[in-house]
């Protein structure tokens, strides 16, 4: 009698437990609990222990999917992490610098990490790789070269939605900017890049990758006015990183490439680029626009 009646108020938890995770939504939890109660039932698991568990894997799930999803929408495809980085291929990168800018305190403060160097050192796997550590951290992340980010502009104004599309732009926490100075910037290019710059300066972290130096931005953006300009926000606030090393991608073909090709780093700072922390000029206004 008392063990029918304990059967029947067992049954019935397990029913009510049921129907909260299904009300819940918590669909992991009710794949395992028959097997968590099996567990319990034989004594494999403290109860606390076997509660833990079930949660811990429909959170582990959902974490899951949560990060996946927001991978894709921060259009983070390829997916690198720090782990795959090897370290010691590129000596002159600090390890420790980079582990602190994972720490994403730079997304709070809203600055813009510059990784500057060569093709092939690293500068678009360490921004994926920070951008991974930011979604996992629960901040929103967009990713795009500078073609792209350009090429979507110029459409947004020939469609008279340009506000609206650096509205888009500016919403997430860190936006990255890949590969500046590979491509010829379209004209009117820069100009559609430096209010998009101009609208997060001081709102919103970037990371912003070039093969490029500081220097050279007058030519890559084919005009030193808007290029001026738009180091004047960039510079602010800002952490430089400079590798100078060897391509990954060429590391088992050295041999086939003149020396000369390897040993020369495309990247120079200008001079009055500074190597950690930038400041703005003295004689400029924040919201001097470019004259274009
Ligand atoms: P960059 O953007 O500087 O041209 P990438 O970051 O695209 O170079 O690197 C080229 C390829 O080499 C990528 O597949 C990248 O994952 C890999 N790679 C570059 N540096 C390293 C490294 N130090 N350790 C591991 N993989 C690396
Ligand atoms: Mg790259």
């Amino acid at each position: 009698m008392t063990s029918t009646v304990t059967t029947t108020g067992a049954t019935s938890t397990v029913d009510s437990l049921r129907r909260h995770l299904v009300g819940l939504k918590m669909p992991r939890a009710l794949e395992i609990l028959d097997h968590t109660i099996r567990q319990l039932e034989r004594g494999e698991v403290a109860p606390l222990e076997a509660l833990d568990a079930l949660l811990a894997e429909e959170y582990t799930g959902r974490e899951g999917r949560r990060v996946k999803a927001a991978l894709q929408m921060a259009r983070l495809t390829t997916v690198k992490t720090l782990a795959d980085f090897d370290f010691s291929f590129q000596p002159s990168l600090d390890r420790n610098r980079i582990l602190t800018l994972a720490q994403l305190e730079f997304i709070d403060r809203h600055e813009v990490l510059h990784l500057l160097g060569p093709p092939g050192t690293g500068k678009s796997h360490l921004a994926l790789a920070l951008g991974v550590e930011a979604v996992k951290a629960g901040r929103s992340v967009y990713f795009a070269t500078l073609a792209e980010v350009i090429a979507s502009l110029a459409k947004a104004e020939r469609e008279g939605t340009l506000r609206e599309r650096i509205r888009f732009l500016c919403r997430p926490a860190l936006l990255i900017v890949d590969e500046i100075g590979y491509l010829p910037v379209i004209p009117g290019g820069g100009n559609l890049f430096f209010q998009l710059v101009n609208a997060r300066y001081e709102r919103g972290a970037m990371i912003l990758t070039s093969n490029r130096g500081f220097a050279e931005w007058g030519d890559v953006f084919g005009d030193p006015v808007v290029a001026t300009a738009l180091l004047d926000r960039l510079l602010h606030h800002a952490v430089v990183i400079q590798i100078e090393g060897a391509s990954y991608r060429l590391r088992q073909h050295a041999g086939l490439i003149p020396e000369n090709t390897l040993a020369r780093p495309s990247t120079s700072p200008s001079p009055t680029a500074p190597k950690r922390r930038g400041r703005p000029p003295k004689n400029r206004s924040p919201d001097q626009q470019p004259n274009t």
